[in-house]
């Protein structure tokens, strides 16, 4: 962090300055230039507050040079983390599919699914029963009974399963579940973030659809920072002035992020474009951009869903599209993808 002072800084102040940066273990250098005197902070500035320090008297402006987040940042962790989940993991040069319906509906519709998705390929079953819906009139999920038919889709078919939970209070249901769902409306619901910190099951953390790549990182650290080091990241489509699609896939967000982030990452397809004539292509340029897995929609009967059936796949196509990915994975990667 370089701090840029005023000219002519009261020495107290810049002393007392000086003197709190040392005690909170960071080393100042000083240089001076024609009229600013610059301190150049080494050391870990992650909390440091960067408002505080630019708000003293005696300093014109504060730049970071390096990223707010510790935990989740490339550079104190050069090597790609691996993700174990149930009897799978993400990340690492496989290829992670999770698919399902939006929302359990009842045991024969996700059993069904379930193991439709399996013989196409999928490796990891998702299927809400928390649903986070935009109104309190349309079905909200079979709560506690769908993550039990959930645990029932996995016993027949072996699939690790995904589930979003959207309150602490709804833990205790969680106990089979493989991997926790963070949805894009609570990815900064912080309190619910710390209290995942202190679990030692997998969390997928889905992109706010107004959040920056920093904020998204910055919830990762969140749970990261409570001792949970197995967070995958998911972006989802973010809000733009578009209308023509639900939200936008920002496909950049692959690249920078593994530039960012040694953390997994992976494309939801579904929730991005809300319509199933854009899956396959999102979804397979998802693949070629590096993505470590795609979360897809599928429904048996699209048309009588509960919940996303516009942007649901049916089991065929999700199987001709699957086919298709695991060989353009093959060809990126020049190696075997997962089965
Ligand atoms: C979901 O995956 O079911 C979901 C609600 O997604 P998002 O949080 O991205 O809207
Ligand atoms: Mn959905």
């Amino acid at each position: 962090m370089i701090v840029i002072l005023k000219p002519h800084p009261d020495r107290e102040q810049l002393d007392n300055l000086i003197g709190w940066l040392r005690e909170k273990g960071i080393q100042v250098h000083h240089s001076l230039g024609e009229s600013h005197m610059i301190l150049g902070l080494v050391g870990d500035t992650s909390r440091l507050d960067i408002d505080l320090v630019a708000a003293l008297d005696i300093v014109e402006d504060v730049k970071r040079v390096q990223e707010p987040y510790k935990n989740a940042n490339r550079k104190f962790h050069p090597e790609d983390t691996v993700v174990p989940v149930g009897s799978t993991s993400v990340g690492g040069g496989t290829l992670t599919i999770m698919a399902g319906p939006c929302s359990v509906e009842s045991e024969e519709q996700i059993i069904t699914v379930a193991k439709a998705v399996k013989a196409a390929g999928a490796t990891m079953l998702r299927g809400g029963a928390f649903k986070p819906r935009s109104s309190p009139y349309s079905f909200q999920g079979l709560g506690a009974a769908g993550i039990e038919f959930l645990i029932q889709a996995k016993r027949e078919t072996g699939l690790p399963i995904v589930t979003e939970l959207m309150d602490a209070s709804q833990l205790d249901y969680f106990d089979e579940v493989d991997l926790i769902q963070v949805g894009a409306r609570n990815m900064q619901n912080f309190n619910l973030l710390k209290e995942l910190g202190a679990q030692k099951k997998p969390i997928l953390i889905k992109r706010g659809m107004s959040s920056t790549y920093e904020e998204l990182l910055m919830s990762a650290e969140y749970i990261m920072s409570q001792g949970n080091e197995k967070v995958i990241l998911c972006e989802r489509g973010i809000r733009t002035f578009e209308t023509y699609t639900r939200n936008t896939l920002d496909l950049a967000a692959i690249p920078v992020l593994r530039r960012l982030t040694h953390l997994p990452i992976i494309i939801d397809p579904s929730h991005a474009a809300g319509r199933a004539f854009l899956i396959p292509p999102l979804a397979t340029a998802a693949v070629a951009g590096g993505a470590d897995g795609l979360l897809i929609e599928v429904h048996n009967a699209p048309e009588q869903a509960l919940c996303d059936g516009p942007q649901s796949l049916r089991p065929e196509a999700f199987a001709a599209l699957a086919r298709k990915l695991a060989g353009l994975h093959e060809f990126m990667n020049g190696g075997a993808a997962r089965s």
